[in-house]
């Protein structure tokens, strides 16, 4: 089909919308691709859904070539299904939750792992009817708290998720690599330079799993990257581990205590002591499950919540309140020092022993100085849990890392036993007996790889897609004249006849200056122009990436343009 822009319904802006911050965001808007409805919630326009559907058509095929079987299971869930996991209260307020006329409580599934392992449980029964993988392209709801950048971060968006069922290891091993491959493909025909990084696994639980970052400065991830191996890693993945100290090894002056009035911030302490941040020993108190502990790391680092949460998990990690401090004189805030401390205390590796520090007295306004580790406390358990930085040692080969931004296209899990143990899923075995089943699982965001592809891809003048997801393979221009619209209809036909996708800009009464700056803005690959030289038949043919023109006779335009069959 030629889509003919004369009726096509796209109205192009020449300005942004006034709160649209990344590139991907103004640029679909502006060239009329999506259209925001509400808060999150995105229209796709005709441009923009053929897009959506090519990216889809992509996945699917890489699914499909890997086994993979499609179905499509409804959004709109019984709560119940999501309590049977804990995960209705785990996803809390990113829960859209509803009730029906009859006052039972139903969610806006944001993910499917319950749903299907309950659906497969149902229709497997025999270590036979396994492996099996099932995926579906369905539309998810979350209530994002944050719901920008356009499509990128949607509170209603397209996702394709992918579930595995193996009766062993090796088999779910085997679903993992399988499924990896294909994000692989899928990734790289769909234009996309990305890198595949270790993660943590989050609300999902479950052990390996790795995600599929695409670098972007508009990204709301960070990865370390490391510049001598091949070693990539979310932030919240990166792991430190220290070398082993020995308290014994150094000599070390005797704690000494200091006046240290208001200085309850470690930038008040560095400053009042005149000692870098780095060599003040920070103690951060939380709650493990209620019970008060603290949290040690040297002072010019953060500690990663989330990090520390994933290490204690499942026990419930929160800071701790003015509450919790209350019925506890011991614990001076602004002041805490691990020495004598009557809590448990986790630490960050580099308090290894034998370093000393400065640290807080455990008295209001006073700070100890050469408090050594192994010497004045002990550490309970050594935890990493800071935020890493640039320049923090691989924990591969030791070089500096690198840190960069980049969205989060993909991410694959290999879950394991969680969602089969809570719905006692068992199989048939070969010998008779039941085996547990084990569970992978795989998600694309298939509305955000649009995305994300336009922030990798636009430039200057506007959007520029890759061959596989462009709305059309050929932009062909009529620039206004009889004979230049005769010779573009012309073009256009025996392009569509020869299999190619063809967006005809036929519209009357605009000027050829108005066209092209659509046509950049709009991105299709190659644009065919019917201008100057329309009364010879030549053509001009533009690389939209590369800006290479060439003027051409049009069975010449055509014969670069069609594949040779
Ligand atoms: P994020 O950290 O960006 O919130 P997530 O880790 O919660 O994402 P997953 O649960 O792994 O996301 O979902 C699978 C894929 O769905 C993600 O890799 C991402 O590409 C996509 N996705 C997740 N949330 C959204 C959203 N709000 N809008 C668009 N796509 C999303
Ligand atoms: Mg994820």
């Amino acid at each position: 089909m030629v889509l003919r822009m004369s009726r096509l319904m796209l109205k192009t802006l020449r300005d942004a919308p006034a709160d649209a911050e990344t590139a991907s965001h103004k640029l679909l808007v502006r060239a009329g691709y999506v259209r925001r409805s509400s808060a999150g919630m995105w229209t796709w326009l005709p441009l923009g859904k053929r897009v959506l559907d090519n990216v889809a058509r992509v996945v699917r095929e890489e699914m499909e070539a890997i086994g993979g079987q499609e179905v499509l299971l409804p959004a709109l869930l019984p709560r119940e299904q999501y309590a049977a996991t804990g995960r209705a209260d785990e996803y809390g307020d990113l829960l859209f939750r509803l009730t029906d006329r009859k006052g039972a409580d139903y969610v806006l599934g944001p993910t499917h792992e319950e749903v299907f392992t309950q659906l497969v449980k149902d229709q497997c029964t025999s270590y036979k009817d396994l492996p099996l993988t099932l995926f579906q392209i369905q539309t998810k709801y979350r209530d994002e708290a944050r719901p920008r950048s356009g499509v990128l971060r949607g509170r209603e968006f397209q996702m394709k998720d992918a579930y595995s069922f193996d009766t062993d290891d090796e088999g779910l091993a085997a679903s993992y690599r399988l499924h990896r491959q294909a994000y692989i493909r899928i990734f790289e025909r769909l234009g996309f330079d990305f890198r595949v990084v270790s993660a943590v696994s989050g609300a999902m639980g479950g052990s390996a799993s790795e995600e599929f970052l695409a670098p972007a400065a508009a990204g709301e991830d960070t990865f370390a990257d490391c510049p001598a191996c091949d070693y990539a890693a979310n932030t919240e993945a990166v792991t430190f581990t220290a070398a082993p100290g020995d308290a014994a090894a150094v000599e070390h002056r005797p704690v000494e205590e200091l006046d240290t009035p208001d200085t309850p911030t470690i930038e008040a302490l560095a400053a009042h002591l005149g000692v870098p941040a780095s060599a003040t020993l920070k103690n951060l108190l939380v709650t493990v499950d209620g019970e008060i502990t603290a949290v040690g790391v040297p002072g010019d680092r953060e500690v990663d919540l989330g990090k520390l949460a994933e290490h204690l998990a499942p026990a419930a990690v929160a800071l701790v309140t003015a509450e919790d401090f209350a019925d506890r004189p011991d614990l001076v805030r602004g002041y805490v020092g691990p020495q004598g401390l009557g809590i448990r205390y986790l630490a960050d590796p580099r308090i290894a022993p034998g370093t000393a520090w400065v640290t807080g007295a455990n008295k209001p306004g006073r700070h100890a100085a050469n408090v050594v580790c192994g010497r004045d406390f002990t550490v309970d358990r050594y935890l990493d849990v800071v935020t890493v930085r640039a320049g923090d040692p691989c924990p591969r080969c030791g070089t500096g890392l690198r840190l960069d931004r980049a969205i989060e296209i993909g991410h694959i899990f290999q879950l394991g036993r969680k969602y089969s143990d809570v719905f006692r899923f068992d199989v048939l075995g070969r010998d008779g007996k039941p085996v547990r089943v084990t569970m992978g699982s795989y998600g694309i965001g298939v509305s955000r790889a649009v995305a994300a592809l336009a922030e990798q891809t636009a430039d200057g003048a506007g959007l520029c897609w890759p061959a596989e997801v462009a709305p059309a393979d050929v932009h062909v221009i009529a620039a206004g004249k009889a004979v230049q619209t005769a010779l573009a209809e012309e073009a256009a036909a025996a392009l569509h006849a020869a299999g190619l996708r063809v967006l005809l800009d036929d519209r009357p009464s605009l000027s050829p200056g108005v066209k092209f700056t659509d046509a950049e803005l709009i991105g299709v690959p190659t644009l065919l122009t019917a201008g100057r030289r329309a009364a010879d038949a030549v053509v001009e043919l533009k690389d939209r990436r590369t800006g290479t023109r060439q003027d051409l006779p049009l069975p010449e335009a055509l014969s670069l343009l069609t594949p040779p069959h």
